[in-house]
């Protein structure tokens, strides 16, 4: 397998073009035709010399995969599955909402940390996503022209493969990548704490904490990451920064049925999230395979809306897509991987 082009920074791509002897300049040209052009093939790069396509050729290919699967739901969102060149499966899930198209991206197969009401975490860690492989679930979106946000929420812990997802948001945000503001990015973590302070200083994109429990006994018992990162550590830290001007913090909470809507739960949440400027997100749960947890019906999630709400806390309720399509993280993956093993 040749090394590929995409997921390199541009300072990668001139030192590439400089190693094989051609001139720096060309490593902008070849970032362009990647990132902004797209094209799948170096022969495209028609601003090159044919030796420089040559030798690039000998040495590299693009790198650009397009999905094997797709599925469509009636609420417009769809569903992406991938397979890379050691047969292993990756998803994105594409919501459009208005004018807002966005697209939820995978940073790893699999995933360590083990959360009792995933799919992903149920199928244990294969192996990280590099900058490439994040980027190539962007670039090959049939939606890409219209995408207009991404959210870094599908399968792995962004923050357990720190380096290559850090990479990615360089491409996404750099004028010679895709230029998108950093504000039309945000990351999603379980709470993997002196990650997610590297994060807060060296990129400007939104950070999303994955809380779903604030006591934490109860926590644990859902997020083994509580026991080494607990929740109350990482609101700490959270509270040391400022998030008063366009950057945001938000808090994920799924709301599952009897086990973390009360009074109380309300109550300490909001204890927790004293003197931070944030809000917190509700989601409705989609039923996984081998968990007990099941998800609240709307009434109790309204009713525990409310209880939020009278601590002053500000809350959404988030809409939910894709049902249909198991556009839940790592469902649709999950169910390849069984069929796959089946045959
Ligand atoms: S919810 Fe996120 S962090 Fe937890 S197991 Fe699933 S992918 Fe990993």
């Amino acid at each position: 397998m040749k090394n590929t082009l995409l997921g390199k920074t541009l300072e990668e791509l001139q030192g590439i073009c400089l190693d094989l002897k051609l001139p720096k300049f060309a490593g902008k040209q070849i970032a362009d035709w990647i990132y902004l052009k797209g094209v799948s093939d170096i022969n495209s790069m028609t601003n090159l010399s044919l030796n420089a396509r040559q030798t690039l050729s000998e040495n590299f290919e693009v790198g650009l995969i397009p999905p094997v699967e797709e599925h469509h739901s009636d609420d417009g969102t769809s569903k992406y599955l991938y397979k890379y060149h050691d047969n292993v499966f990756v998803e994105t899930v594409m919501i459009p909402d208005k004018s807002r198209v966005t697209l939820c991206v995978s940073t790893q197969v699999g995933c360590k940390m083990g959360c009792e009401f995933c799919a992903t975490g149920k199928q244990g860690f294969n192996r990280n996503l590099n900058a490439g492989e994040i980027i190539n679930l962007v670039r090959t979106l049939p939606e890409f022209e219209d995408l207009n946000n991404i959210v870094y929420m599908g399968m792995g812990e962004p923050f357990d493969n720190y380096k290559e997802v850090v990479k990615s948001i360089e491409i996404l945000t750099s004028d010679w990548g895709f230029a998108m503001s950093p504000r039309r990015i945000t990351v999603s973590t379980s709470g993997i704490i002196p990650q997610m302070i590297d994060f807060i200083y060296e990129t400007q994109c939104h950070l999303a904490i994955s809380m779903h429990n604030p006591f934490h006994k109860e926590r644990q018992e859902i997020m083994p990451i509580e026991k080494k990162y607990p929740i109350e550590d990482v609101c700490d830290e959270i509270r040391k920064h400022n998030w008063y001007g366009q950057r945001r913090v938000s808090f994920e909470y799924i709301v599952f049925k009897g086990k973390n809507n009360t009074y109380d739960h309300a109550k300490e949440i909001s204890y927790l999230l004293r003197g931070i400027e944030t809000r917190v997100n509700l989601i409705r749960y989609h039923s996984t395979p081998d968990t007990a947890l099941e998800g609240a019906s709307d009434e109790e999630i309204q009713r525990f809306q409310e209880e939020l709400e009278g601590f002053g806390l500000i809350t959404t309720i988030r809409a939910s897509k894709g049902e249909d399509i198991l556009a839940a993280c790592g469902l649709l993956s999950t169910k390849k991987i069984m069929e796959e093993n089946r045959e």
